[in-house]
């Protein structure tokens, strides 16, 4: 089946770091299959900024660079290639200061849906949002599209925030979270909404309890510097882990609108109780032959910064009180991997002999590396000998799925294509931020406050083995960590 594209409507995109990491590894590339699949028109303008003096023959060698090393479509599809470099441009601004403006300004055409994606540090959101505004540059068809970290703390969120929305209507702003553009996690949506086989089992009454991991193999080399400032828990746990808490235990929204879906996810944040420090494993990898530790990669030989945790969270409502979520994220983990697995209750009254090992069942909604859902169920072992169980897993990957219907999108394509279409429920809305800052705050003054060390753990484990016992004191246990 060939797969079903929809052409957006023509858009001039500015992109603020357009020379950086990025914009070159994933923003790009990702228009750039857009580009190429038809759904990005001809007549698109993609006006890249920066604060470096080049002109635009010299930017657009850089992108056709870029596209070669990280667009694997780039290669194979040489006159897609040319076509697209033909709607970049390139205006050199400087984001902190007065220069470029009205270059920019003049580069932009009337009445055309405008996008501004801040590629750039944090620390320039406001400014940018403040000059795109007072050059009169920001129209009221324009977006704006901010990156992660969105704030530091409660305090700084909400200043971002008032920056932001001193400039722009809520309804213009666009906070990513790239784990919402992941097919799965928007699955996620449709196997829950979509279907009537889960949801009535999708409750304290059958969930035993859910497990959310996301383990990076990686360590911090290279970005130890910002990633000792923030700490997994800045980093992971307040946004992405958060996301995927949301729609896994959210109510249905009336409808599949926007505000509908971010209304349902801020309930749930707003549910979560109070979290105990006992409730909360911090870890740090150490030092393993070449290796090196986290101390090594940060260049902090002091520092405290956790660059794994583990959080057993409780939601305060009828749907989920009694079923705990257990969050886990790191670095130098294992394998690079991320899964949500609800995990069922036993059957009330079991009939058969007992089976050593038995996991019960368990749906796993794998995000990376190969995106799809596997549900684990019991049942007779084959052959005859007695009735002996044996559990199985139903796999559905959504590569072999999906192979004839989709084009397979990155999640930045399909957040740039939202942003384009003006379709804002898999960003994140501004009190959600807040509130997700809001609970994350207490937790990390906590365990300032107390002092409290991480604990150390090995590279290519499953973090510290306190994190396994806040499964076992419980009689639970994680799930392995696979790639
Ligand atoms: P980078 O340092 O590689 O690039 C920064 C860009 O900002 C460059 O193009 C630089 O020219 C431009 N810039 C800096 N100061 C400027 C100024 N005064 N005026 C105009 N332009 C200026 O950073 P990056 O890694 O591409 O990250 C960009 C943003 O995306 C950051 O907010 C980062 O937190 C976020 N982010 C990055 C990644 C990633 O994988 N790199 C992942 C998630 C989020």
């Amino acid at each position: 089946m060939v797969s079903r594209v929809i052409p957006v409507d023509p858009f001039d995109l500015v992109l603020f770091g357009g020379t950086g990491d990025l914009a070159r590894r994933k923003i790009l590339p990702g228009l750039f299959h857009r580009f190429a699949v038809g759904q990005m028109p001809q007549d698109a303008r993609i006006i890249c900024t920066a604060r470096s003096a080049m002109d635009r023959a010299a930017f657009i060698e850089l992108t056709r660079s870029s596209l070669l090393k990280f667009a694997s479509a780039a290669k194979e599809n040489s006159s897609a290639l040319e076509s697209f470099l033909q709607t970049i441009d390139y205006v050199q601004v400087d984001a902190a200061g007065q220069d470029g403006w009205d270059a920019l300004s003049k580069a932009l055409r009337p009445d055309m849906v405008r996008a501004f994606y801040l590629s750039v540090s944090p620390s320039l959101f406001g400014p940018i949002a403040h000059k795109l505004n007072n050059h009169g540059i920001a129209t009221p068809q324009s977006r704006i599209v901010v990156e992660k970290p969105f704030g530091h703390d409660l305090e700084s969120a909400k200043a971002l925030n008032a920056d932001l929305r001193g400039n722009f209507e809520e309804h213009q702003i666009y906070r990513i979270d790239h784990y919402l553009g992941k097919e799965t996690v928007q699955n996620l949506m449709a196997l829950r909404f979509a279907n009537s086989l889960w949801e009535p089992l999708w409750n304290s009454t059958h969930v035993d309890h859910v497990q959310i991991t996301v383990a990076e193999s990686l360590g911090v080399e290279g970005r130890g510097e910002y990633y000792d400032r923030s700490g997994a828990m800045r980093d992971m746990v307040q946004n992405h882990l958060m996301q995927l808490l949301c729609l896994t235990a959210m109510e249905p929204p009336s409808r599949f609108t926007p505000d509908a879906v971010r209304d349902e996810k801020v309930k749930v944040i707003e549910a979560l109780e109070p979290v105990d420090q006992s409730d909360i494993v911090r870890g740090q990898y150490r030092a393993q032959g070449e290796e090196g530790s986290y101390h090594d990669h940060s260049g902090n030989p002091q520092s405290r910064t956790e660059s794994f945790v583990a959080i057993k969270v409780n939601i305060g409502n009828w749907r989920w009180a009694g079923t705990p979520f257990y969050l886990r994220t790191g670095k130098k983990l294992r394998a690079r991997s991320s899964e949500i697995a609800i995990v069922f209750r036993d059957p009330p009254h079991m009939i058969f002999p007992k089976m050593e090992g038995r996991r019960g069942n368990a749906m796993i909604i794998r995000l990376q590396p190969d995106e799809g859902i596997t549900l684990r169920n019991t049942i007779k072992e084959p052959g005859p000998g007695g009735f002996r169980l044996t559990e199985v897993s139903m796999d559905m990957t959504f590569a072999d799925a999906l192979d004839q219907h989709a084009e397979p999108q990155d999640a930045y394509e399909r957040l740039i294509m939202d942003v384009i279409r003006g379709d804002q429920t898999l960003f994140m809305r501004g009190d959600e931020v807040e509130a997700a800052w809001a609970w994350a705050d207490p937790l990390i003054e906590g365990w300032q406050d107390a002092g409290r060390t991480p604990a150390p753990y090995d590279p290519g484990g499953s973090g510290p083995e306190d994190a396994l016992m806040l499964l076992h004191r419980e009689g639970r246990r994680w799930r392995e960590i696979m790639a």
